[in-house]
């Protein structure tokens, strides 16, 4: 563990189902469909929960908490965040940044942005400020353009605790 910064990237998409709750960065989303999953199908987290694993180098949400174990089964997301964030700690890493990009037709993300951050900044235990999420369209191409599902893509980078950069005081 040499390096003081190392970044990483994760990716997820998941499709719509009736009659789920829409969870999205660990936030209720009211009025729309939720999203087919074995866990609670919170698709943002799972692409931030890739995109930390990935810059440690930690293999994948799946590695991690395999959707074949009844243990998670309507896992609730967030709380798989906050277990990856405890498992980079333990590792000497902190989270310096994550910038999230979601795409779907609907429902429209902008008015449950903030929301999401706060309930991020939450989760990972870093400034609103250090997050950034953003809502897109595929501009009704392909299948998400269609209204089947979101697709979730995450940039993040992470700190080495030991490297005293004084970022975030972490
Ligand atoms: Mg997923």
């Amino acid at each position: 563990m040499d390096m003081p910064f190392r970044v990483g990237f994760g990716y997820d998409s998941h499709v719509f189902e009736a009659g789920r709750k829409l969870v999205l960065g660990g936030v209720e989303i009211p009025g729309h469909d939720g999203l087919k999953a074995h866990s609670d199908g919170d698709v943002m987290i799972h692409a931030i929960i890739d995109a930390l694993f990935g810059a440690a180098a930690l293999g994948d949400i799946g590695s991690h908490f395999p959707d074949t174990d009844d243990k998670w089964k309507g896992a609730d997301s967030a709380k798989l965040l906050a277990a990856a964030v405890a498992e980079l700690h333990a590792r000497g890493w902190a989270v310096g940044n994550i910038d999230v990009t979601a795409i779907c037709e609907r429902p429209r993300l902008r008015p449950h942005v903030e929301a999401i951050r706060v309930r991020l900044s939450s989760l990972l235990g870093i400034p609103v400020e250090a997050i950034s999420v953003k809502g897109k369209t595929n501009e009704k191409m392909d299948d998400v353009g269609a209204g089947k599902g979101i697709e979730v893509h995450c940039a993040s980078l992470i700190v080495n605790r030991s490297a005293q950069t004084g970022v975030y005081n972490m």
